[in-house]
């Protein structure tokens, strides 16, 4: 286990057993739609990599990277595309990959944006979900874990760009960023 890490929370083979039910069920879901699903830069790319891996369907992936976090570990409320899509997605089943739903307003705005565009449909996939920090009345259509109110690092979500790579989920010790 990494220094840093306090505690792990979710192991590799639990997630990659969860990653590989979510996307059985997504299978049969989206099964003849042909899905674009886009995955929520930079934290959801290694969840959308397995995950896509795990949906045995015709599909297409495309990418999209916004405002949040940075080294902070509190949401600015402000949301801003730092990327958009590169597909048209008017018409399309969209299934937006996110790695963690904390306040939901990442979320909240993104699909607001998405059916602005005229999506045949937009869900949400999150691995992660934070319930009990939620300020908006978002709630995703496939969720992997619920997680307590601690700040996690590791499979995709950073600190301060740091511990995406870990294979494992993680609360990270209090005296890394409370310095
Ligand atoms: P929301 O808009 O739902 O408050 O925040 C969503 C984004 O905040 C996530 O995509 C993620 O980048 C970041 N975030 C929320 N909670 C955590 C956390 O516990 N750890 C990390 N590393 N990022 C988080």
């Amino acid at each position: 286990m990494h220094d840093d890490i306090q505690e792990i929370l979710l192991s590799e083979e639990v997630i990659q057993n969860k990653v590989r039910e979510l996307g059985k069920q997504l299978s049969q879901e989206y099964e003849g739609k042909n899905p674009l699903c886009i995955c929520v830069l930079k934290g959801a790319a290694p969840f959308m990599a397995d995950l896509v891996r795990r949906m045995e369907i015709p599909l297409e992936m495309d990418f999209m990277a916004v405002s949040s976090y940075g080294a902070y570990t509190q949401s600015s409320g402000v949301v801003r595309i730092v990327k958009d899509l590169d597909t048209p997605v008017e018409g399309r089943h969209v299934l937006v990959v996110e790695d963690i739903i904390d306040s939901g307003l990442t979320l909240s705005y993104l699909l607001e944006l998405l059916r602005g565009r005229n999506t045949a449909s937009a869900k949400v996939v999150t691995l992660l979900d934070k319930p009990t920090r939620r300020t908006t009345g978002l709630k995703p259509d496939y969720s992997g874990f619920e997680v307590p109110d601690a700040f996690v690092v590791g499979y995709g979500l950073d600190y301060a760009e740091k511990y995406r790579n870990l294979p494992y989920i993680g609360v990270l010790k209090e005296e890394i960023y409370s310095v």
